[in-house]
């Protein structure tokens, strides 16, 4: 075990691992230039997101690489997928402990290289650099919406149902899961592992919401908290019907096992989307579902004033103190 892990240097590392993830978008030049270029689709604009996954935060330090690395990448495809934006290419900032080897940037690369062809995105430029401190990952993701329709936070209604995809709290519980702080049966705590490390961005259903949602969003950091930035932006209340959120088996067998509700719609990390849209678009929404495969639950209403209420069956409201994960 003397032997020093092999690792390349920088300018190898990228054109071994990197560059081959790079085909296909031309102006990546190979990555072997100071800068890419790209050119929209003719009647799209170019939309642009970025997020951070850094160790000890986001991930474990001992994940395996390519989940780190995909849960990079997807968290960056929800927030194209939230905009209506289709995903097109990325650039990656890998900022290295000097620890890490071939070997994982390898595996970190295969990760990478999957998702790509998942999500038809094409990596374009990037920066490389080592660090005293944990693995963070940057990314920034580009994807494209026809001209001058990219969804916002802004635009919900009075009057709009709030509808959300998939189910909410899984990733919470795998958390809750990896720190030994809930027992599942092992059928369950694969699930929500699972949407802990590689969360499910839906850019197939998001640009599909354009026309059809007047605001919508993907939620981060948790559903509560969330559905709060659309009701600020937009200068309106919203109302969430707890019973109705859309919940997976195995956090029905948490709530059986004593974890609060509120913890779900309150936990963070689900990259699931909300979005308002008017009662005339329930038909289509549903056909939506179908087409995509996607559920889609509709889970409260629009109201005039301001901030978020989780009502009960008997439509009492339910205290829930911190509305999502913040980081200061
Ligand atoms: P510069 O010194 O001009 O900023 P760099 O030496 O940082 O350029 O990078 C050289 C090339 O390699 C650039 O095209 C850059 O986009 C690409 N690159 C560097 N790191 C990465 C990475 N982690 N992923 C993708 N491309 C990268
Ligand atoms: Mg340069």
């Amino acid at each position: 075990m003397s032997a020093k892990p092999t690792r390349t240097g920088e300018f190898d590392l990228i054109a071994k691992y990197f560059a081959p993830l790079a085909k296909g978008e031309p102006g990546a030049l190979n990555l072997k230039d100071d800068a890419a270029f790209l050119r929209p689709r003719p009647g799209h604009d170019l939309v642009v997101t970025t997020d951070a996954i850094v160790a000890g935060v986001h991930f474990f330090e001992n994940d395996s690489p390519d989940v780190i690395a995909r849960k990079a990448l997807r968290v960056n495809i929800s927030d194209l997928a939230a905009k209506g934006a289709t995903p097109r290419a990325y650039l990656l900032t890998a900022v290295f402990p000097r620890d890490v080897d071939d070997a994982w940037v390898k595996a970190f690369a295969a990760g990478l290289k999957l998702d790509q062809k998942r999500f038809a995105i094409t990596l374009i430029g990037g920066d490389t650099t080592s660090t005293p401190g944990p693995l963070t990952v940057n990314i920034v993701a580009i994807g494209e919406v026809p001209h001058g329709k990219m969804l916002t936070r802004a635009g919900a209604k009075p009057g709009d149902d709030v509808w959300v995809t998939g189910t909410i709290g899984d990733a919470a519980l795998g958390l809750k899961v990896l720190n030994d702080a809930l027992q599942l049966s092992e059928q369950h705590r694969k699930a929500v592992v699972a949407r802990f490390h590689v969360p499910e961005p839906k850019p197939q259903l998001g640009h599909r919401l354009i026309g059809l949602a007047h605001a919508c969003l993907d939620v981060s950091d948790g559903l509560v908290a969330d559905l709060g930035h659309i009701a600020a932006e937009s200068n309106v209340s919203i109302r969430i019907q707890a019973h109705d959120v859309p919940l997976s088996a195995a956090a029905k067998a948490a709530l059986d096992k004593g974890v609060g509700l509120v913890d779900l719609v309150t936990g963070g990390d689900d990259y699931e989307l909300a979005f308002t849209a008017p009662n005339a678009a329930r038909p289509r929404l549903k056909a939506l579902s179908r087409d995509t495969a996607i559920p889609l639950t509709r889970i409260g209403e629009v109201g005039k004033g301001r901030g978020v209420m989780l009502l009960d069956k008997n439509g009492n409201p339910v205290p829930y103190g911190r509305p999502g994960y913040t980081h200061f």
